[in-house]
């Protein structure tokens, strides 16, 4: 590799500072100056005349954990040069035995088949690191460990089996695991008990690494979530990073405020806490969220045969009807294993209700037994204001919390890095454009303790991309989410051009 030189380029170098005017020089992988007028005859010159240099953005929330080796391009259009994957409490590794149990978890976020798998965390790692698309950052999933360790049994685990969840975590993180990630909502990590937690964020903290939680709830028991989660990083001295803030249904938007007013009093006494977003009020996971957690006891297996049994089945439909926070039209299914249900794409459960001649609940079972459990949705969750307070608080960092599926993704898979900083930031102006750019590169490179990432400063990897700020946005749409994102001009990640 040679050096380039980009020049007379608006540089907004990722730490928040105000934009400059400057050149960047850089060699083989690494950036070596910043500054006006550089003097370089023998490299490669980039004219980056009325064009923004930004450091390569960081999703420090995905779930690309399989994607990330498979070459997909999504992000890179988008200006994303590294990927924070094994969100959520789950990761594609420890390797569980039989193998299957892990994927029958998994499958639905990370839209895998029935024959990923590595044989050690060290395996999984290494793989990442050839990805052509990005730098790979991967948090362990408590899910998975829990996995690799108990198969799909819920409840309190045996001593036996704690400690070896901690050594398997402790492992992980020698081997270069950059942090513990909780889903609280999916089975089986949901049904842990709190000394469990404490236990992995103990052990998480001693080793200097992040702890990130999809809390326990975002509906009416948000608060007692956010105040589970404050009393760990309390407890393990932590550094803890909430995922995806938000109140989701109607009825719970006012409790964003009291979640936002927990989290600054706890920063205030010392907690090291802070969360992340994604610019959209819709968000998306896998249908068998709807469900009360209980009923993944045993695994999808188990959860068959309880929709196929009259009474079970009965009680859970009635106990769907009493719990669901969203309104049965603000879920829409976003992809379907079966050829024979395609065409509930892009429908809400109240339109498929009144086609099937059937209650939105009855349906929604209906349709996970059909599909074995493989379904996902896209589900309208929160409010405009909310999303504001929380995009353009100081404490939060922007993420895509993209995931795969084999139907219709939700657009922040195709559009959540060039949608902050258009619509977002130049159109609604609710950030300046340097506060973006840091929460999308230098705040995360910070967050995760990611070395000489995030800035456009001397040392640094040359991820770059430059980017014209009055053009840049995203038109990708619920309906129509798989388009390129407007105004990217060039992106460079580890000094080479990155070909999308
Ligand atoms: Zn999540």
């Amino acid at each position: 590799m040679g050096s380039l030189l980009f020049s007379n380029a608006t540089v907004i170098d990722g730490s928040g500072a105000d934009a400059f005017c400057a050149d960047v020089l850089v060699a083989g992988d690494r950036i070596v100056d910043v500054a006006p007028g550089i003097h370089a005859d023998l490299a490669t010159r980039i004219d980056c005349t009325g064009i923004t240099l930004v450091p390569g953005f960081i999703d420090s929330h995905t779930h690309s954990d399989l994607q990330v080796i498979e070459g997909r391009t999504e992000k890179l259009r988008q200006g994303v040069t590294t990927e924070v994957v094994g969100n959520c409490g789950f990761s594609a590794y420890p390797p569980a035995h039989p193998a299957d149990d892990l994927r029958s978890f998994a499958n639905g976020i990370f839209c895998g088949g029935d024959s990923w798998g590595w044989s050690s965390t060290e395996e999984y790692l290494r793989a990442v690191e050839q990805s052509s698309t990005a730098n790979v950052v991967s948090l362990v999933g408590h899910g998975s460990l829990r996995i690799a360790v108990a198969g799909s049994r819920q409840g309190p685990l045996s001593e036996a089996m704690l400690r070896s969840m901690a050594s398997l975590l402790e492992e992980a993180f020698a081997a270069g695991a950059a942090g513990f990630s909780t889903g609280l909502m999916y089975a089986p990590g949901s049904s842990a008990p709190p000394e469990e937690l404490q236990r992995l964020c103990t052990v998480t903290a001693k080793a200097g690494k992040i702890y990130t939680s999809h809390i326990r709830s975002y509906f009416s028991e948000l608060v007692d979530a956010v105040d589970e989660q404050l009393e760990l990083a309390r407890r393990s001295g932590g550094r803890l990073q909430i995922s995806h803030l938000q109140a989701v249904g109607a009825a719970n938007w006012p409790l964003q405020r009291v979640a936002l007013d927990r989290i600054e009093q706890a920063r205030a006494g010392g907690v090291d806490v802070e969360f992340d977003c994604y610019p959209y009020v819709a968000g998306s996971s896998v249908l068998t969220q709807v469900l009360p957690q209980s009923a993944l006891n045993g695994g999808i297996p188990a959860l068959l045969e309880r929709l196929r049994d009259p009474a079970t089945r009965q009680a859970l439909r009635d106990e769907l009807d009493r719990i669901i926070p969203w309104r049965w039209s603000d879920v829409y299914i976003s992809s379907v294993a079966s050829p024979a249900n395609q065409t509930a794409i892009g429908k809400n459960l109240e339109e498929l209700a009144e086609i099937r001649g059937n209650s939105p609940a009855d349906v929604t079972l209906d349709l996970l037994l059909e599909e074995h459990g493989d379904i996902n949705m896209l589900c309208f969750n929160q409010s405009m204001e909310n999303l504001q307070a929380t995009l353009t608080h100081p404490c939060s960092t922007v993420i895509s919390d993209g995931f795969y599926v084999k139907g219709r993704p939700h657009p922040r898979l195709y559009g959540t890095f060039p949608l902050l900083l258009g619509t977002f930031t130049r159109e609604r102006g609710w950030l300046t454009l340097e506060q973006a750019v840091h929460k999308i590169t230098g705040k995360p490179a910070q967050r995760y303790s990611l070395k000489q990432r995030g800035l456009l400063a001397p040392g640094y990897f040359a991820d770059v991309v430059g980017f014209q700020a009055s053009v840049i946005d995203s038109p990708a749409t619920y309906e129509s989410p798989s388009q390129t994102p407007f105004g990217i001009e060039f992106v460079y990640r580890n000094g080479s051009r990155a070909a999308f």
